[in-house]
């Protein structure tokens, strides 16, 4: 059958039939199918659009109210995201004082004219970023509606995301552009205001039909429906139709476009994988070299995240020169196009390696930034050192510039705790860092603990299982519990509810004739396991400490000893080793923990 020829339609189908499987007993999540349509005006920058979602309470409450997301809104002298930008100590150098200094002419607006529920007008509030609706008929447990608007807006000049006319003369980068409808999970609504970052969106199908001058090329989320009207790129036709664009994804939880009307477009099909789509504006120099050089990098970025962690299901992706930086959308992403090679390569990992972690892996972000940003810069380290391999500390901690970050922060006493809602750490440096490098170096410290086995049969097992779904952190360390037979609560709480550290030492070494007496000494709070590597004439011997909060022990190197009490701050380790042969002794030898003091963990004879 054809629809089989293209292996990822293959897996997409696979995947297609666990999206109804219940990850755990008890749990639910809503459903939003979205049908957009929306008109542009390149002259004014504005827009006007109509949009119904179909959406379905799965959950064991009546909802009386809805809430959305109206995000252009951000984009407004003294909004939210304006004040808090210019209160942050560090602001984010693209925003600053920006928003202040916007016209009218160039502010961005997001109105909603009006809201029916099956026909009936609703009651609507408009609060900066987010609408307040209160429903006609309250919506029972099981029961589907339809909600209908009309909105209109201005899109905001580029500040942050999103906009118009980016610093690489972008047309259009429209993120966080239509009425979005917040989840309701456990926790209830998620009605976090938008100050600068973190998503957090519904399950459904977007039908999006985008109506724009025809001059522009379109690159969107999705896959086009109608490539052989449209051309530029999407059909070997040579006509470039004026209809209107119409796109269609499914089962993701977000839906980005842009349009330049210089977008050169070009594809190339993944071995095994999606068929990735190219638009940038670089006709000459090292800019267009690179994004001619940009495939077969990228190709290579499925392959191993396909074997990492698991298969990208849907049959395309997108890597769209707009917004700032690189931010990541379903299927896409936004990024700048004029870096270095490497830059842009490490870019394009991190953005694409996002539709794992925020696209498959749903996570609030404004509750756990520290999953999706963790989990993405996690595998993008160890797939950009396959990639560009680089030799020394790095080829056996591709994490180590997050350690070293997270170390910098932690000595200056300036860590937070990663259980900080996203939008209210002190510092951007201390959400980066908890984010980004302690989420990271949360699962290189449990790679460790687990052994690189376990680690990762249980991270493909929470992928496999968690993929289209909204999980918290529980349900990700139970995964790891379950295939490792290992108990691994207490890691998670300590390292997400404390800004406690691992600082494990080699207090001291004596003996005589028989043997070798090794005191291992915890200095940090968090307990952890200790791999002491010993030199003798005959070479490096390998000795593994487990630690009794695991009740278990992991498939390590190396020879296992009986375990470490948690709450003792030393272990003496005895080897039947004349102490005269022992040179130099090493706990953590091979830099496998986010260890924040390695220079008490060497003793030297
Ligand atoms: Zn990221």
């Amino acid at each position: 059958m054809r629809f089989f020829k293209n292996s990822s339609l293959a897996v997409f189908f696979v995947l297609g039939l666990q999206l109804h499987a219940q990850p755990r007993s008890d749990y639910w999540q809503q459903r939003a199918d979205y049908d957009i349509r929306v008109s542009l005006d390149h002259k004014t920058h504005t827009f006007t659009g109509q949009q119904e979602i179909t959406y379905t309470n799965n959950s064991p409450d009546t909802l009386e109210k809805v809430f959305y997301h109206l995000q252009f809104n951000a984009f407004q002298p003294g909004s939210n995201m304006d004040e808090r930008s210019r209160d942050l100590p560090d602001p984010d150098r693209r925003v600053g004082s920006r928003i202040a200094g916007l016209s009218e002419k160039e502010i961005g607006e997001q109105k909603i004219l009006w809201l029916k529920q099956d026909g009936k007008e609703a009651n609507i509030e408009h609060w900066g970023t987010i609408l307040k609706v209160t429903l006609p008929a309250p919506l029972a447990p099981g029961q589907t509606t339809k909600l209908a608007l009309e909105f209109r807006g201005q899109v905001p000049q580029q500040i942050r995301r999103s906009g118009r006319n980016n610093s690489e003369g972008i047309h259009y980068s429209m993120a966080q552009w239509y009425p979005k409808l917040a989840n309701y999970d456990r926790y209830g609504w998620n009605t976090t205001p938008y100050v600068g970052r973190e998503f957090y969106g519904v399950w459904g199908n977007f039908d999006v039909r985008i109506d724009i001058d025809k001059a522009y090329t379109v690159a969107a989320t999705g896959v086009l429906q109608n490539a052989e009207e449209m051309g530029r790129g999407y059909s070997t036709s040579k006509k470039n139709g004026a209809g209107t664009w119409h796109f269609r994804a499914e089962n993701v939880h977000d839906f980005v476009w842009a349009a330049d009307p210089k977008y050169i477009h070009t594809t190339h099909q993944v071995e095994g994988g999606p068929l990735m789509r190219f638009f940038y504006t670089e006709k000459k120099g090292d800019p267009a070299k690179n994004w001619e050089e940009l495939p077969k990098y990228m190709e290579r970025f499925f392959q191993l995240a396909d074997s990492l962690v698991g298969p990208y299901p849907y049959p395309e992706f997108s890597f769209i020169q707009g917004g700032d930086g690189g931010m990541e959308y379903p299927m896409a992403t936004l990024m700048m196009g004029r870096g270095k090679l490497k830059g842009m390569v490490g870019l394009a990992v991190h953005e694409a390696m996002h539709n794992w972690f925020y696209g498959m892996i749903a996570t609030n972000e404004n509750r756990y930034p520290w999953i999706d940003e963790g989990f993405t810069t996690f595998v993008e380290n160890i797939i950009m050192q396959k990639l560009f391999p680089e030799e020394g500390v790095r080829a056996s901690n591709p994490h180590y510039s997050n350690y070293l970050g997270y170390v910098q922060q932690y000595e200056a006493g300036k860590t937070e705790v990663l259980t900080t809602p996203s939008d209210h750490y002190l510092t951007n440096r201390a959400y980066g860092i908890a984010s980004y490098s302690q989420g990271c170096l949360l699962l290189n410290n449990l790679l460790y603990i687990m052994g690189e086995e376990d680690f990762w049969k249980g991270f493909q097992n929470f992928f496999r299982k968690w993929a289209f779904h909204h999980p918290h952190p529980e349900d990700f360390i139970r995964e790891m519990e379950k295939t490792s037979d290992l108990q691994l609560q207490w890691f998670l709480d300590l390292w997400i509810g404390t800004t406690q550290a691992i600082d494990l030492s080699i207090d001291s070494v004596y003996g005589d004739n028989n043997s070798t007496h090794i005191v291992i000494g915890r200095k940090g709070d968090i307990p952890m396991p200790a791999t002491i590597g010993v030199v003798t004439p005959k070479g490096v011997e390998l000795h593994h400490v487990p630690i009794d909060l695991m009740y278990g022990n992991s498939n390590q190197e190396g020879k296992h000893h009986p375990f470490w009490k948690w709450a003792s701050r030393s272990y003496t380790l005895t080897l039947p080793v004349p102490f005269s042969d022992v040179s130099v002794v090493m706990v953590d030898p091979y830099f496998k923990t986010a260890d924040i003091q390695r220079d008490n963990n060497r003793w030297k004879k």
